[in-house]
């Protein structure tokens, strides 16, 4: 059996030995991995004060140069793909092909970023004024405190890190409790690049000790952040007493609508693998779905039998299955315990429906809910687990009434051989994105953003990069 690593906190270009420290576990094994710091607010103090410190420097360097730091990170990513894969797979329980998949997607979405350093453009506005000129620059808002989930949380570090340091911010990154050794393995990788220290810097710790001393800090402006909405929530009301701009990604409840005229085999496989990646924990992926009642037994018929062939374990036990375990027994509980309720509320049980027992681990069972109605909480709570309810609709319209009838408006998908419906849909449906016969994942070059409590602000692409800039207007009266 290997030794539990014990890791250190990244803070101006040094890894710092910790006081306290907070154990990690494989939700596959609960075998002990790691020991990471559980950083106070001194800890917190001085990380953002080298972030402070470097910011200046590091901002009057040209875009491009910048950006060769993120080039040469993505290549070191790509010479280290099994073995960081391992490390995310280990704390994560994703399984390994996929892990591979968010290493691999990192790098190049370090590069994407990097890309953008000779693309960053300000503006040159009309003026009312003979012999002025307007100019309107891009600026560095500073020093960004960036907090990640842990269910892509590899991704989550570069998502952050790199249009913050591409634009001329130097960030702090807070590591989810449950799955901070991968962002340590990216940090030594960051520290072999002689990145200028304080540019980058990681203090792993709880939420509530950590987390809350980067929200309440006054020295940080901006806070990028992806999880729950009941801490982005908290977080907002940190972050108030300050007025520090935020960005939340806070999850979603994602409706999958399915025609009468869509290709099935089509549908139930996209859905599926939207309902089974990463065990179900991802905030874009389908979690209810309207069906249409020409082909909604059909449809409930094929999706329990392609839910019930699902292979899952360990994944480093055994390579071949499809999905992990659940993050924690949190996790499995709620999990559990909203598909208790559902019964209970008159949901019929396809496949599925209960913890599945391979002696360790978070294992839950793929499972179907059919006959769900919309005042269910399956339909209205966010999941984050391997259950798919499904609920009969009429016709489109009350498709699009009931996915919009929702909390969240993060992303949605339509399952259509007609263009109307499809267009239909995309007019009515009130979400950040919108996925036409197709299985729901972003591109790096699109906007991930959500409406209501989906959150505020969005990452990726040029939209995203720019959220982590402020405007600087001149006017220049010659
Ligand atoms: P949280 O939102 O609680 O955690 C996300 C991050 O915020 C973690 O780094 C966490 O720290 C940190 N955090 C927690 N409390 C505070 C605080 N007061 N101030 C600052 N930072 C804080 O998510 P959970 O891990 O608890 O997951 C709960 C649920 O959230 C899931 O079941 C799922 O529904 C949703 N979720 C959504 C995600 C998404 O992609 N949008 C991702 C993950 C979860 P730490 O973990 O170290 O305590």
């Amino acid at each position: 059996m290997t030794q539990p690593t014990t890791y250190q906190n990244y803070i101006n270009g040094t890894f710092e030995s910790a006081r306290e420290h907070l154990e990690v576990y494989n939700p596959a094994t609960q075998a002990l991995l790691s020991r990471v710091p559980e950083s106070g607010a001194e800890d917190v103090e001085r990380a953002l004060a080298a972030a402070r410190a470097a910011q200046k420097g590091w901002a009057a360097r040209p875009a491009v140069e910048r950006a060769t730091f993120l080039h040469r990170l993505a290549d070191k990513l790509r010479d280290n793909v099994a073995r960081l894969a391992r490390v995310i797979t280990e704390e994560q329980g994703k399984v390994t092909g996929l892990a591979e998949t968010e290493v691999n997607f990192t790098a190049d979405y370090l590069d994407y970023m990097a890309e953008w350093g000779r693309r960053i453009e300000g503006e040159i506005i009309e003026s009312d004024r003979p012999d002025e000129s307007i100019f309107l620059f891009r600026k560095p808002l500073g020093v960004v405190a960036g907090i990640l989930p842990w269910n892509f949380p590899f991704f989550l570090i570069a998502r952050k890190m790199a249009p913050a340091l591409v634009t001329g911010n130097t960030i702090v990154i807070k590591p989810s409790e449950e799955t901070p050794n991968n962002c340590f393995e990216f940090a030594r990788l960051v520290d072999a690049l002689e990145l200028p220290p304080g540019v980058f810097n990681v203090v792993s710790g709880s939420g509530a000790t950590t987390g809350s001393a980067l929200t309440a800090s006054p020295d940080v402006d901006m806070i990028s952040f992806t999880g729950s909405v009941a801490t982005g929530s908290r977080i907002m009301a940190s972050a108030a007493n300050n007025i520090t701009k935020l960005n939340l990604e806070l999850g979603g409840k994602a409706p999958a609508i399915v025609m009468d005229d869509a290709d099935l085999d089509l549908a139930v496989n996209a859905i599926r693998g939207s309902r089974i990646i990463n065990s179900g924990q991802v905030c874009n992926c389908a979690e209810r779905v309207y069906v249409q009642r020409g082909v909604a037994d059909e449809f409930v018929a094929r999706m329990a039998k392609a839910m019930d062939a699902t292979r899952y374990g360990d994944p480093l036990a055994q390579p071949d299955v499809e999905m992990g375990p659940l993050i924690n027994r949190a996790g499995l509980d709620k999990v559990a315990r909203m598909v208790e309720v559902a019964q209970g509320e008159g949901a019929e049980l396809i496949t599925g429906g209960r913890i599945a027992d391979l002696g360790s681990g978070f294992h839950y069972r793929p499972t179907v809910l059919a006959g769900c109605r919309q005042e269910m909480a399956i339909m209205r709570q966010e999941i984050f687990g391997p259950v798919l309810p499904v609920q009969i609709v009429d016709d489109l319209d009350e498709a699009i009434a009931l996915a919009n009838d929702s909390e969240y408006g993060l992303t949605s998908s339509v399952y259509t051989r007609s263009l109307k419906h499809a267009m239909q849909a995309c007019r009515g449906l009130d979400f950040g994105e919108t996925y036409v016969n197709r299985e729901n994942f972003e591109a790096m070059q699109g906007f991930h953003a959500g409406v209501r409590r989906s959150g505020i602000g969005g990452a990726d692409g040029k939209h995203g990069l720019y959220e982590y800039t402020h405007s600087h207007v001149v006017y220049l009266e010659t």
